[in-house]
């Protein structure tokens, strides 16, 4: 034994039993001992979480509780140092059922000397190291220090486990360098494992902490990357949520790996195929799992290399187009692609228009518009949501004053909230800051928040909710109807408006349910003092009819389509120089309703 200093933990509740530990570790030559004594269970475990000591000397009886069961909690928490257990009386049972329960050795108070105390120690020790080595020899790889293919094997079952249990995914990547071969008889087998132990390196660096199983042992809980042999590499992706959320390590792992390698006077280029299979779609075993990987990374190689293939055939598409959609839209921010279109409300008697909703557009290069529905939910799952709404905010807050300048003061600008920026803790104070660095007024905009927001999570939206009108600004329910959220239950928040959503307007006049609905929200939202704004408005015959209901606002292609911001003026300045063009519509729409 080296000449470090051992430190050992004594738990014992009886002081003599110190005080005699204590002197005859005194008069031990030849090893430095420290000894430190705690007396209770539940300090021994705190001390045991805190890895400080070499060794535990544990005596068998604790108070109410038992030495054994201190041994197998310590086990279960990972604790690798040796425990030796004292007692009070030789027993041959007990000794042989504190050996079982992986005590390492097992020493009887009233017959332990100096010498004896000391080579217990001393051999507990060693061989607690040969074990750890032993253990690290079968389940790590020599030339990387990776986990090999028996810990994989156990951890990918593990992996399997927890997301059953947790009704999740999970996905295994089976990697293999490309040209490999080439490599390593260019340059010689010396090269090619530095290059593996690189490349090893990179791939370990390559995973987030979350990656990987907690495995009790002297391994690195966060490895997750693993050795099969030669070029061959796997990783284990624990509880994801979308089979997407592979392609995305993956494609992490390529270009962690673009980067050249040094190697001696060489500077090498080395790319990789990955073939990912998805549990539980593409397996429920370990060695399914594997199977269709491996058949998956060939799949890769046989794309050109240097690029990653789900064994579903069907995933490689939608994973690809979510990616690449995901970088674009992040350049697109960068860049300011985006722009607001605005779509007119109409007040259903006068016909003026009293609001404007704002939304958004990605104008692509070559002018081509992509609607909200094709990256909203992306920039959701993304974060990427967050900047997007904060410019989406200001820039309606900005566009705004252009009307306002234009001679209409008196027309809000309705901006659609998404709901997880609605459920941003300083989200009011985000709103009123944008309203004071644009100039806004409380009742220049509305905001729009879909049902399935306000149901979620109330206590925080209550808040918000709260802290909005605060500022005196309005809020309209979006897409109502759709969320299964009762009336009564809105009467709790401090609402400007509900939208009947479009699917109930569009056949309002060929289906009695929806008609039925539609009436009945009008009916019910008025009664509690709530405006009500119809949604997708096509057609003179559902105009009809909302009128009849006496819906107080309608929004719809029958009068304008989202617009740019200078059609906006023109339809505005257009209406005031024809003052009664929108509800001459209407006019006519009710006078030919009532002939027939
Ligand atoms: P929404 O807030 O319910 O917006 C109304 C949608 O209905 C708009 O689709 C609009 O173009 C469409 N629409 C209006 N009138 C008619 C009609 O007569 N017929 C038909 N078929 N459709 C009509 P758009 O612009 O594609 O937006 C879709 C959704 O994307 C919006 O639904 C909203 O939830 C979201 N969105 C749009 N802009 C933004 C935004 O700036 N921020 C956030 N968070 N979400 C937005
Ligand atoms: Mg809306
Ligand atoms: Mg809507």
């Amino acid at each position: 034994m080296d000449n470090k200093v051992v430190k050992i933990l004594l738990v014992d509740d009886d002081e003599d039993d110190y005080i005699m530990t204590r002197d005859l570790i005194s008069e031990i030559e030849g090893t430095r001992y420290e000894l430190t004594w705690v007396t209770t269970y539940d300090k021994a475990l705190e001390a045991i979480d805190g890895k400080n000591h070499d060794i535990y000397l544990v005596d068998f009886h604790l108070g109410e509780r038992s030495g054994l069961e201190l041994l197998r909690e310590a086990s279960e928490k990972g604790c690798r140092a040796p425990i030796i257990i004292l007692t009070g009386q030789a027993d041959k049972g007990l000794d042989v059922q504190a050996m079982r329960s992986g005590a390492a050795d097992y020493l009887v108070k009233g017959q332990i000397n100096a010498p004896l105390l000391d080579r217990s120690i001393r051999y507990s020790i060693e061989r607690k190291r040969s074990e750890d080595d032993i253990y690290r020899m079968a389940y790590y790889d020599i030339l990387t220090t990776l986990p090999n293919r028996l810990l994989f094997n156990d951890r990918l079952t593990q992996a399997i486990a927890l997301a059953e249990r947790h009704d999740r995914l999970a996905a295994m990547l089976f990697l293999d360098l490309d040209n490999f071969k080439r490599i390593n008889d260019t340059f010689g087998h010396h090269m090619g494992d530095d290059l593996l132990k690189k490349v090893a390196e990179r791939l370990r660096r390559c995973m987030r902490k979350g990656d990987s199983l907690t495995k009790h042992g002297p391994d690195d809980p966060s490895d997750t990357v693993a050795r099969l042999g030669g070029d061959e590499f796997t990783i284990i992706l624990c509880e994801i949520s979308r089979p997407e959320d592979a392609a995305r390590v993956a494609q992490r792992i390529l270009d962690a790996l673009s980067p050249q390698f040094t190697l001696g006077a060489y500077e090498l280029y080395v790319s990789a195929s990955i073939g990912i299979a998805i549990y539980p779609h593409d397996g429920i075993d370990a060695d399914s799992l594997l199977k269709n990987a491996d058949a998956a990374m060939y799949h890769a190689k046989s794309e050109g290399k240097k690029n990653y293939q789900y064994y579903r055939q069907s995933m490689n598409a939608s994973a690809l187009e979510r990616l690449t959609m995901e970088n674009h839209l992040r350049k697109a921010l960068e860049r300011e692609e985006f722009v607001l279109y605005y779509q007119p409300q109409l007040d259903m008697k006068t016909g003026e228009i009293v609001g404007l909703e704002a939304l958004i557009r990605w104008r692509q290069a070559g002018n081509k518009l992509i609607p909200p529905g094709e990256f909203i939910p992306i920039a959701e799952e993304t974060g990427l949501i967050i900047p997007m709404s904060n410019w989406i905010l200001h820039t309606a807050c900005t566009q705004r004053k252009e009307w306002h300048a234009a001679g209409f003061p008196h027309i809000p600008v309705s901006i659609n909230i998404s709901s997880q920026q609605f459920q941003q803790k300083n989200f009011a104070n985000t709103i009123k800051k944008v309203m004071e660095d644009t100039d806004t007024r409380p009742k220049d905009i509305i905001l729009e928040i879909t049902e399935s927001t306000l149901m979620h999570n109330s206590d925080a939206v209550f808040t918000t909710l709260y802290e909005l009108s605060k500022l005196g600004l309005r809020l309209s329910i979006d897409d109502f109807g759709t969320g299964y959220s009762s009336l009564s239950y809105l009467k709790r928040f401090p609402l400007h408006a509900i939208k009947i959503d479009r699917s109930f307007i569009k056949d309002v006049n060929t289906n009695p349910d929806d008609a039925a609905i539609s009436k009945a929200i009008i009916s019910m939202a008025h009664s509690l003092k709530l405006k009500v704004v119809a949604e997708g408005v096509e057609t003179r015959h559902q105009l009809v009819f909302l009128s009849e209901q006496g819906c107080d606002e309608i929004q719809g292609f029958l009068f304008s389509r989202p617009v740019p911001v200078e059609e906006i003026l023109k339809l505005l300045t257009g209406e005031k120089k024809g003052r009664g063009l929108v509800s001459s519509v209407l006019n006519r729409v009710w006078e030919t309703a009532q002939k027939s």
